[in-house]
């Protein structure tokens, strides 16, 4: 799938910042994200250092980011549109031409509502719900995971949220089949 350079990116991050940032599992394991690890948790997404009060606001966006991703993997594809609006409406995002650091004028969405990833994420998801796509947005189909995901393979075959919840669940698969044959 390819939206503009912005979209896949941000919404890449708005994935990236729920499978960071809120609790559940990851291949059968609970995900850590405790309050004293989330400033580390967030550079490790963002590629820079965060500060604990930024940490604080992504681990909130997080936290309404998620439920987009579940309904969009539920098929309910009005309540991802819903849940779309009212994060447009808090984070008030608005659009802003930007040059800077070398590169060409591109958009960034600044926010007045808090958390200048709000707008962005929001602005991204919303592209998507608008682009037909939200079949694109996804929550990892192995076992004892939750993680989420952004389909950009081109037939729209991904399934989980990494290559090692794929391969676990092919070799559970083939031990079961192994056995039915046994
Ligand atoms: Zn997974």
């Amino acid at each position: 799938m390819n939206f503009d350079s912005y979209t896949d990116r941000v919404v890449g991050i708005a994935a990236a910042l729920v499978n960071a940032l809120t609790p559940g599992e990851h291949g059968g394991r609970p995900v850590d994200t405790h309050v004293q690890r989330r400033p580390e948790l967030c550079a490790a997404v963002l590629g820079r250092p965060v500060g604990a009060a930024e940490a604080a606001e992504l681990a909130r966006l997080a936290g309404r980011l998620r439920p987009v991703f579940l309904a969009a993997e539920d098929g309910a594809t009005d309540r991802v549109a819903d849940l779309v609006n009212a994060l447009l409406a808090d984070y008030r995002s608005a659009p802003q031409l930007s040059r800077h650091d070398g590169e060409p004028w591109h958009l960034h969405f600044t926010s007045a509502g808090g958390t200048e990833w709000g707008a962005g994420c929001a602005t991204g998801l919303a592209v998507v719900v608008d682009s037909q796509a939200t079949g694109r947005l996804g929550v990892c189909r192995a076992e004892g995971c939750d993680r989420v995901y952004v389909d950009v393979s081109r037939n729209a075959s991904r399934r989980f949220c990494s290559e090692s919840c794929l391969n676990r669940t092919k070799v559970a698969a083939f031990r079961a089949r192994a056995k039915a044959a046994t």
